[in-house]
């Protein structure tokens, strides 16, 4: 269910006026006509204005819902298979820099030295 549908779906009077748009009254105040508008972005985040000057945390809390309910479907299904997938090649990479330590010139420069007249 996108955030769109679970939005709306606690709304009256609600009108679709285009694409991922919508109009409805607003839960927040006493709405004779619908003041709400609802928008759908393309990456499926929600956008909500009052046009009767409801912040969109109380048009939300009227509802009971919270603004994570506005994105939380797309962040929470893509967020983590990304995170455990490039965390996983790193524990491979840090051997490699143990092979450059064992390197002891010194050595080898002392017993060069002794060569004098
Ligand atoms: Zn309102």
């Amino acid at each position: 269910m996108r955030p769109a549908d679970t939005l709306i779906a606690r709304l009256s009077g609600v009108k679709v006026t285009g694409k991922g748009r919508w109009m409805a009254k607003c839960p927040a105040h006493e709405d004779g006509s619908p003041s709400l508008s609802i928008r759908e972005m393309d990456d499926g985040r929600l956008l909500i204005y009052d046009f009767g000057g409801c912040g969109s945390l109380e048009v939300l809390g009227a509802l009971g819902l919270s603004l994570t309910d506005l994105f939380a479907e797309r962040l929470t299904h893509c967020a983590p298979p990304l995170r455990s997938s490039r965390t996983r090649p790193t524990p491979d990479t840090p051997p490699a820099a143990n092979q450059t330590a064992p390197a002891r010139p010194q050595s080898h420069l002392d017993k060069a030295s002794p060569a004098s007249p």
